[in-house]
């Protein structure tokens, strides 16, 4: 290992070598046709202890965001169940290969979270095969551009609200009676809750729901001894985003608004979900940490 997560670096220089370049792929799209490839830290991420015995489930688990956070989980100690789409076995293959590679648990766990039966069992699931659940990481989403609100298709409309809200709200329900005092649950919120783009109102409607479930929700699980908090990716580089995520002109340029003047990679992610997910952050609840190059946020 040449680098890693520690290694003293300029983060204007830091993947340098991967520059977004035009391209497109169907829904959900697969980190294996992502050209170039996204750094998710297989490489890098190196683990010190930090979620020793933890039993986590984190959905959109398969690639990108999710990906590289389950491979720091997993070099950190915890168990792991992996929820993804059917579609995405090829990428989620992939990572529970290195997942069990680390010496920890991996079950893959794919279904259509659009499907609250399924978001019923996938936590019932996790639990019985993990013998509890002390992590929950609400990831998976939905992002489709559309310059016209006129236009907006009923069934995006519902599969984003759907996919990034309804799902959430679901899976949490299900997962904390589960819960034991000390657990952690970490929701994927976004840029987009406070600078919204006008071709994204679905999705940032939703990304701004989030931030408000996990500010509400920390208030009333705090009691329980269950801390939630949300990241805050800026952009990043992940199948979301040629996808439709964007359209496919953006691309090239994709990131460089932000101060640092490049996208994020995946890796860049994976600290701050296990920041949260662990002990060490047992004061921090309700909080947005943002990851995102530098953009002002509130
Ligand atoms: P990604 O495509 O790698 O991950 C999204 C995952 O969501 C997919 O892999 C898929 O498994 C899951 N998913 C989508 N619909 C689903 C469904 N119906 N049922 C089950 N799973 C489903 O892209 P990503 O960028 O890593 O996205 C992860 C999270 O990060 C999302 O919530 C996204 O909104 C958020 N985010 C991404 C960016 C970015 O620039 N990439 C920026 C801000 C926030
Ligand atoms: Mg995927």
């Amino acid at each position: 290992m040449t680098r890693d997560q520690y290694t003293f670096t300029d983060p204007t220089q830091l993947y340098a070598d991967i520059e977004p370049r035009t391209q497109h792929q169907p829904e959900p799209g697969l980190d294996a046709e992502l050209t170039p490839h996204a750094d998710l830290g297989e490489d890098t991420y190196r683990g010190t202890g930090r979620l020793q015995g933890r039993k986590a489930l984190v959905t959109g688990a398969d690639s990108g965001i999710g990906a590289a956070t389950v491979i720091a989980f997993a070099r950190e100690g915890a168990d792991i169940v992996l929820s993804y789409l059917p579609e995405e076995e090829e990428d989620a293959r992939r990572i529970v290969e290195i997942v069990e590679a680390a010496g920890v648990r991996a079950v893959a766990a794919p279904g259509d979270l659009r499907d609250r039966e399924h978001c019923r069992a996938l936590v019932e699931r996790a639990v019985a095969e993990l013998g509890g659940l002390d992590i929950l990481v609400n990831n998976a989403g939905k992002q489709i551009f559309n310059e016209d609100i006129t236009t907006l298709p009923d069934e995006q409309l519902a599969d984003t609200l759907t996919t990034n809200v309804s799902a959430m709200f679901w899976i949490t329900q299900e997962a904390v009676p589960h819960m034991p005092p000390g657990s952690t649950i970490i929701n994927t919120t976004s840029v987009q809750a406070y600078s919204p783009s006008p071709m994204l109102v679905d999705y940032a409607t939703t990304k701004a729901a989030i931030n408000a479930f996990t500010k509400a929700l920390a208030q009333q699980l705090a009691p329980r001894g269950i801390r939630v908090n949300a990241v805050a990716p800026g952009p990043i580089w992940t199948p979301l985003q040629v996808t439709d995520g964007q359209p496919p002109e953006k691309i090239e340029v994709f990131g460089e608004e932000t101060p640092l003047g490049r996208m994020g990679q995946p890796a860049e992610l994976a600290p701050a979900y296990v920041f949260l997910a662990s002990p060490e952050s047992s004061y921090v609840l309700g909080e947005t940490l943002n990851v995102n190059g530098g953009m002002p946020t509130p």
